[in-house]
């Protein structure tokens, strides 16, 4: 369907207002817009209302099939992935997690080991349609000396790809041990990574986030945060963060994920966590299938009764940015999961009610994550921009959001990319006890 030259006009392509900037088209209801698409040399050249119904000569009709850009995935651990054969968690909850994964690092995560698990989740990313990845890389020693030069050897063999993207991750109480912690960061910025911690209500919270905010300073960095993945009501790292980036003056980018306990507290207490939030500019993503995986698990013959989620559409209204990700896959913090976004934002449509009306949500998986890490102009379809893009079945929300869409097509640069998922069999030999 896709011509292999690289340039020709697709007609009919129903592309949706939030992922097209300055598009000027007659949009209906759900926020689409028939257009035409012109492609050359690798770049869309325009993308242009249909005037009348009638498609140009020459032109691919694409009946009216959605076509939105290529995904980005702003929070993922393909350090941790796939290891569920070999370590599976016990009992679904996050402290099973915690312990089946730091078990398993300890004992199994050499370079190759790593180096092949990570190959195998962007092979399966880039396959469903993202174009850019941000992992978390655990950083507790010895790991850090491991995964990061795998990481930048991963980042260079991905090149033109995927944009691969490192955040260290380690529990805030590691930066205690201050000069370790300096050469952590020394070494993340020497491989242009992103500086991550895990916040937890340590008495000395703020003394350590001030650390890690003279870090990040120090080095130029940007920050990335995993905060209150719990339903403790006394979990309130979020706005800890917030007022420590108000307080340090801190100018780059902050990732904060998770933040499941504000969906819990008091209404004055979250309407201060968010003016706070809103106030020192931070980003939100949200990880809706892991949240629903390991949120309200209970083992003990009763059922779920919350979703796990947080507030993202009381931070979307404040004008924060928001955004949904995969976070693990086949790991003993999630069972399941193949860096496919659009089972991601179909599950977030599912769990957070991204729909009715679906508004601006689909900026949540392209457009948002993309200003998030820096990447100008991607997730979204626009004159001038990279053809990436992906041409889909459905020619509405409904038929897009109702089927896994095995057979859509993935435009890259303008041609089509031959969509091969590996096959779990390769890992086989590195589940062995
Ligand atoms: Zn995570």
């Amino acid at each position: 369907m896709i011509p292999a030259s690289g340039s020709y006009r697709l007609a009919n392509a129903r592309v949706h207002r939030s992922l097209t900037p300055g598009l000027a088209a007659p949009f209906d209801a759900d926020g689409f817009a028939l257009v035409e698409l012109t492609v050359a040399d690798g770049k869309i050249a325009s993308v242009v209302a249909h005037a009348g119904s009638k498609a140009q000569a020459e032109a691919v009709d694409l009946a009216g099939r959605i076509v939105l850009p290529c995904f980005v995935d702003c929070h993922t651990h393909i350090d941790k992935g796939h290891i569920w054969p070999r370590k599976p968690n016990p009992d679904g909850t996050f402290m099973g997690a915690l312990n089946a994964a730091g078990a398993d690092r300890a004992a199994r995560w050499s370079a190759e080991d790593v180096a092949r698990r990570m190959d195998f989740s962007l092979r399966s990313a880039y396959a469903h349609g993202t174009k850019a990845v941000r992992t978390h890389l655990d950083s507790v020693p010895p790991q850090e000396e491991i995964s990061w030069p795998v990481f930048e050897a991963m980042r260079e063999k991905w090149r033109g790809r995927i944009d691969l993207q490192a955040a260290c991750l380690l529990g805030i109480e590691g930066v205690r041990d201050k000069a370790w912690f300096e050469r952590l960061a020394k070494r993340v910025a020497a491989a242009k990574g992103v500086l991550g911690v895990v916040t937890y209500m340590v008495p000395d919270l703020e003394e350590l986030l001030d650390q890690v905010f003279a870090q990040a300073i120090e080095h130029g960095l940007d920050l990335d945060f995993h905060a209150d993945e719990t339903d403790d009501l006394a979990a309130v790292s979020l706005k800890k963060i917030a007022e420590a980036s108000l307080w340090n003056g801190f100018e780059g980018n902050i990732l904060v994920g998770h933040c499941c306990s504000l969906a819990r507290q008091p209404d004055l207490e979250v309407l201060d966590t968010l003016d706070k939030v809103a106030k020192a500019r931070l980003a939100v993503v949200s990880l809706p299938m892991c949240n629903l995986y390991l949120q309200d698990r209970r083992n003990n013959g009763t059922t779920p009764r919350w979703r796990g989620v947080t507030l993202l559409h009381e931070m979307k209204a404040r004008g924060i940015k928001v955004a949904v990700a995969s976070d693990n896959t086949r790991d003993p913090f999630y069972a399941y999961g193949d860096l496919d976004m659009l089972e991601v934002y179909r599950m977030a449509t599912r769990i957070l009610h991204f729909d009715h009306p679906v508004g601006d949500w689909p900026r949540a998986v392209a457009a948002t994550p993309a200003e998030v890490m820096r990447l100008d102009g991607a997730g979204t379809l626009a004159a001038g921009g990279n053809a990436d893009f992906i041409v889909f079945k459905g020619r509405s929300w409904t038929e897009l959001l109702s089927r896994p869409e095995s057979d859509r097509i993935v435009v890259r640069e303008g041609r089509a990319i031959e969509r091969q998922l590996p096959d779990y069999a390769e890992l086989d030999e590195l589940m062995v006890e």
